[in-house]
């Protein structure tokens, strides 16, 4: 059978570095065997998910060039969550309950306070038919439990190897709210098994979920897939990422931060892995290095100056074409290749260019503090065609004019020609700015 894996996200929030890190690896595993990529829109909590984060989410998956084959929407298969719901509870797999959220919470706190595990009692299973007519004609609807068998649940996972729960220190899931709706735990396994779902790849945090849903698997007729659940990523302090974490979300990353989606992907394909992190143009290098059997079980923390540094690696290498649209955006339409060249080795971020831009291309008032030196490097200047070739060509003349060289030679005409200290190679920077400016501004004049 054909892998088949899905990203499940709920629409309820931003994707942060979390989520996406398992879009990507899911993603990654399915094309690394050949297989489809599922997006699944797990929005059947009606009062959280909000149809601009379902956008959001698409929107954060295109642009790290995450496509999916395949789309489903849970709010759309209600129909089919009622059948199976209908089936489990006439096969006795589905029971009702009537304890309101406070019964359950002195029941749980009473079993804490004994020192024992907080495990539903199974209260509702001893309810005779007049009990149960007698609750409801007092007002109360049923939520449903599932009877998990009390029998050991086994798997061999992708990253933590064998795990072994036993039923019996599991709480019966609610599969149905009192309002008759669905819960992810029953809707995910209906749609995993629905859509032939080969291979489920999520957080740590479902590890006990998946105990519980491999029974249900078992119950509903689905074939079980194979479980691989990664350390959830923390930030640089250690602490958990939450989805209403602003600042790690995708969204502000490529928004505010400027940060290239390959830097992201580099950085969140090998986070957690025994590969070290280098910076890769495309996805395509990152499938060819993917295997799950890389991932390790330790906690990956994010750390965003990694991010930042990674990304100022990956635009020195990306060709003018990639971000040509993101200089455009920036206002750069006449930017090209060799002004993009020239400014890449000292940006962290595209939207830095701007400055060099104006260097380059607007009027810039120079730090002229040597006239005399300055005037004669003037006179020296080289009739144009400029190329990469005239800097070398005229300071090697003013060189053997004054007899200066290094730092005093090339300081005065890069604080003169640029208005300050540091920046691109001057070699690339001349022939941007051009004759006409560059007598200008060896002048003192700006220009
Ligand atoms: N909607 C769930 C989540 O975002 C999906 C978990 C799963 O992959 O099954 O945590």
């Amino acid at each position: 059978m054909s892998v088949a894996v899905r990203f499940a996200p709920s629409p309820t929030g931003l994707l942060h570095v979390g989520n996406v890190r398992l879009a990507l690896v899911n993603w990654l595993f399915a094309r690394k065997a050949g297989g489809t990529f599922l997006l699944r829109l797990d929005d059947t909590d009606e009062e959280r998910s909000k149809p601009e984060y379902a956008e959001g989410i698409e929107r954060d998956l295109t642009w790290l060039g995450l496509t999916w084959d395949r789309f489903a929407r849970e709010s759309d298969r209600y129909g089919r969550y009622d059948e199976v719901a209908a089936a489990l509870k006439a096969s006795g797999r589905l029971y009702p309950c009537y304890e309101t959220p406070e019964e359950l919470n002195l029941k749980r706190a009473s079993l804490v306070s004994q020192g024992r595990p907080p495990i539903y009692d199974r209260a509702a299973l001893r309810l005779t038919d007049a009990d149960r007519d007698r609750l409801e004609s007092e007002g109360r609807k049923p939520h449903w439990r599932f009877k998990l068998e009390h029998t050991p649940v086994e798997w061999t996972d992708l990253v933590r190897g064998p795990v072994h729960f036993e039923g019996s220190a599991l709480s019966d899931p609610v599969l149905i709210r009192e309002d008759g709706r669905p819960l992810y735990t029953l809707t995910s396994v209906v749609d995993d098994a629905d859509l032939a779902i080969t291979h489920v790849i999520r957080g740590e945090d479902h590890v006990a979920n998946t105990a519980v849903q491999i029974q249900i698997f078992e119950a509903v007729g689905g074939a079980v897939p194979v479980f691989a659940h990664l350390p959830l990523l923390t930030d640089a302090t250690g602490q958990g990422l939450s989805k209403r974490l602003g600042s790690l979300s995708v969204a502000s990353l490529r928004e505010e931060e400027g940060i290239e989606p390959m830097a992201l992907a580099s950085l969140l394909a090998k986070l957690g892995t025994s590969d070290a992190i280098e910076p890769r143009l495309t996805l395509d290098e990152l499938v060819a290095e993917f295997d799950i059997a890389k991932v390790s079980r330790a906690t990956p923390k994010f750390d965003p100056e990694e991010l930042l540094r990674l990304n100022a690696r990956i635009l020195h290498l990306l060709p003018f074409e990639r971000v040509a649209g993101e200089l455009a955006a920036l206002g750069l339409n006449d930017a090209d290749a060799a002004f993009w060249e020239a400014v890449r080795p000292n940006l962290s971020r595209v939207a830095e260019a701007r400055d060099w831009w104006a260097v380059t291309h607007a009027p810039v008032a120079p730090a002229a503090d040597d006239p005399a030196f300055l005037a004669e490097a003037a006179a020296l200047l080289p009739e144009e065609p400029w190329d990469l070739s005239t800097w070398g060509t005229w300071t090697g003349a003013v060189k053997a004019r004054t007899g200066r060289k290094g730092k005093d030679l090339f300081l005065p005409l890069r604080r003169a020609l640029t208005g300050r200290d540091h920046g691109p190679e001057l070699k690339n920077l001349l022939p941007l700015i051009g004759r006409t400016r560059a007598q200008k501004r060896l002048a003192g004049e700006t220009a």
